[in-house]
Order: structure tokens, then C-alpha cells, then sequence
């Protein structure tokens, strides 16, 4: 999986002293009793519902990513990690970099938390959702062992989509939650599908799931034995974001790194298909694809697509099967 990593003298945007005073006068400085005069909440909708339920449902419309945070932890037997899923996380300031999380009064990471320890951030990839589970104690001891990278003295947990390292620059009263303010130190993305949480369950991005890929074989080379084989030099454009997506492509030789705004997403390899989705829609394509090495791709037309389901309904109730297939939450 290619990274980026972003260590030693950081970008530009990052790179800024961080003064001991961040806040101008007056912010940040209100005090637990002072803050709250009354905790009354007027909850909207049906008449006789849990308050505290229907607040949590409120939130919970807010749909999230989910991140584990992972700091030192010590006990008798000596320097451990400690792990905790959380969604209440969010990028503070870009210069100075700062980043700040929500966590229960309640929890073990609370205790372990302040000013001047560090924690790390990993945000969950879509294929981590049992580590989530894993880390929210939602699931009984045994479950194979976690691995975790050390960076900046900090765990982060293996295969996760980015990490960031932060040190606690400020810690804030939060109710039953307390806010860590931490100062980011080091931050690395990779590529793929986030883990989502929304409404109190986890969710995933349909963009770019498979339906081509998913079709029994003899249907696929049905439609690829007839498919138009186009060569592209490393660096040049496959497609562009905006042009319009007349074709499928099938990779036959080399990589296809997909981004957008400069930013990797993912890179395919051989035998994976793209621009699937702007193939049926007839929208614009929503993504560049580049080719990341020379690169040797099948390409098949939409029209070609259409003639093929014409003749084999098979090939059509397969696709549908496929189709099918992504809404399901399993
Ligand atoms: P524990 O409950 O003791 O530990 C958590 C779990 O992680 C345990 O099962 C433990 O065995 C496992 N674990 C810890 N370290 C390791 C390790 N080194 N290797 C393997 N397993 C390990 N709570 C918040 O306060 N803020 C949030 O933003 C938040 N967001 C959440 C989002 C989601 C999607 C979910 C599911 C839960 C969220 N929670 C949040 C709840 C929180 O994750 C749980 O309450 C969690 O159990 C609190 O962890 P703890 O620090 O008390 O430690």
C-alpha cells in the first residue's frame, strides 16, 4: 500500500512555532461551574420519549469516521498500550496544527491522559471495523493479537488509513467528557475506504465498491473478450474528473492510482476494474485516474456494455445480483 509520510521539516502549513499562549484572552478560560447556569434540553418530535436517548439519537445523525487512540499505559506488568475507540475527534487548527478528543470521565483512557503526554490517532480503515469493536470492549478477550507501529514514543495501530501524533497542549471540562487538546507532531496517510459510524452503527462508502469485478467469470469474459486494449505511458491520465465516463477499464498490466485534487484515494493493480459507476450513470467522471506505471487496460464502452446485456439476461440478473450486493451491511 503506498504512503506518504510526513516527518522531518514539516510542510509549510505546518510549519509554525507553537507559542505557549494559543488563545486570545477570555477563550478557554471559563470553569466548570461557571460554564453551564442550566441543563435543561427542549427535545423536538414525539411527546414522552427518553430525553437522553433522543439526544444521543440527535447526535448520532452526525455521521463520523472512526479513529482508535492508543497511549502508554503502565501496570504490573510493566509498559503496555492502551487502545480506545473513539469518534469525537476533530481537526482543531491547521497552523498551529491542532486536533482535539472527546473522552468519557468514565473511561481507562481518561485517567491516562494530560498535559504533556502524547496520544495517537488512527483512523480506521472500512476493512477494521472488528478492531473498533475490538477497542470499544465490545467484543469478549481472545481475539487475535493487535499490531501496533511506534512512532514519536506514541502506538499507532498497524493498517490503519492515517495517523496522527499528538501531545496534550490543553485539557478542557467537557461535562461527563473531558477535551484534549493535542499539539500534532507527526501525521501519515495511506490509501482506501474509511470506516463510517452514523446513526449508531457503521456505514460504508458505496463509491467505489465493486460490481463488475463481482460477475460470475464466463459473464465477464463474455463482456471483456470484446473489450478495446489502450496502453498509457507512467504519469499520464486514464481519465479525468468532469470528462465524460463512456468507458469501463479493466487493468491487464501495471497500476492506476485514482485521485482526487492531487490527493491518492487508491491504487488499482491487475485484473481490478474502474469508472464502473460513470459507465451506468452516464455522469461526469468524480475522480482522476492516473497510471501509476505503465499501464496495459482493457477498455470496454458503454454501448458494448448494453449490447452484451441485450443478448445474455443472465449477464444482466447477475449485475443486478451485484448490485444488489453493495447495499447489504454485512
Ligand atoms: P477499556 O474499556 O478497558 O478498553 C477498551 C477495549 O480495548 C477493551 O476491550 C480492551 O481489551 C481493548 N484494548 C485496550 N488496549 C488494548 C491493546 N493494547 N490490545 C488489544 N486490545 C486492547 N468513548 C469516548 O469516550 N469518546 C468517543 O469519542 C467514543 N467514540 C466511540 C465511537 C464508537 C464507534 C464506539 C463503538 C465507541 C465509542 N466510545 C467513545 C466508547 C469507548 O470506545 C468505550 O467506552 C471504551 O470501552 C472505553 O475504553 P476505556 O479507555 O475505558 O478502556
Amino acid at each position: 500500500m503506498a504512503e506518504r509520510r510526513v516527518v522531518g521539516p514539516p510542510p509549510l502549513e505546518f510549519d509554525l512555532p507553537v507559542h505557549g499562549g494559543f488563545a486570545p484572552v477570555g477563550i478557554g478560560e471559563t470553569f466548570p461551574d461557571e460554564a453551564i447556569e442550566s441543563d435543561e434540553l427542549e427535545i423536538a418530535g414525539e411527546p414522552g420519549q427518553d430525553p437522553a436517548a433522543a439526544f444521543r439519537r440527535t447526535l448520532g445523525m452526525f455521521a463520523t469516521g472512526v479513529t482508535v487512540i492508543t497511549t502508554h499505559a503502565k501496570d504490573q506488568e510493566g509498559d503496555q498500550v492502551h487502545g480506545m475507540t473513539a469518534n469525537a475527534f476533530m481537526s482543531v487548527s491547521l497552523r498551529p496544527p491542532l486536533v482535539v478528543i472527546s473522552v468519557d470521565r468514565r473511561a481507562k483512557m481518561h485517567a491516562l491522559l494530560h498535559e504533556g503526554r502524547r496520544y495517537g490517532i488512527s483512523v480506521l480503515a472500512d476493512e477494521q471495523r472488528a478492531l473498533s469493536d475490538r477497542f470499544a470492549g465490545r467484543t469478549g478477550e481472545g481475539t487475535e493479537e493487535v499490531e501496533f507501529d511506534v512512532v514519536h514514543e506514541t502506538p499507532l495501530v498497524r493498517g490503519a488509513l492515517a495517523h496522527l501524533v499528538a501531545r496534550v497542549v490543553r485539557s478542557n471540562w467537557g461535562g461527563d467528557h473531558s477535551l484534549f487538546v493535542g499539539q500534532v507532531e507527526y501525521a501519515r496517510y495511506g490509501e482506501g475506504q474509511p470506516l463510517l459510524f452514523h446513526g449508531g452503527r457503521y456505514e460504508h462508502l458505496l463509491e467505489r465498491a465493486p460490481v463488475f469485478s463481482s460477475l460470475p467469470p464466463e459473464i465477464l469474459e463474455s463482456i471483456t473478450s470484446e473489450g478495446d486494449e489502450r496502453t498509457f505511458e507512467e504519469g499520464e491520465f486514464v481519465v479525468r474528473e468532469g470528462d465524460p465516463g463512456d468507458d469501463l477499464f479493466v487493468i491487464l498490466d501495471g497500476e492506476a492510482r485514482v485521485e482526487r485534487k492531487g490527493n491518492a484515494l487508491a491504487t488499482f493493480g491487475p485484473g481490478a476494474f474502474f469508472g464502473e459507476i460513470a459507465v451506468f450513470d452516464g455522469r461526469p467522471r468524480s475522480a482522476d485516474v492516473v497510471a501509476a506505471t505503465r499501464l496495459r487496460t482493457l477498455a470496454i464502452s458503454r454501448d458494448l456494455i448494453r449490447e452484451v446485456l441485450m443478448r445474455e439476461p443472465r449477464a444482466a440478473w447477475a449485475m443486478l445480483e451485484a448490485l444488489a450486493a453493495r447495499f447489504r451491511d454485512d
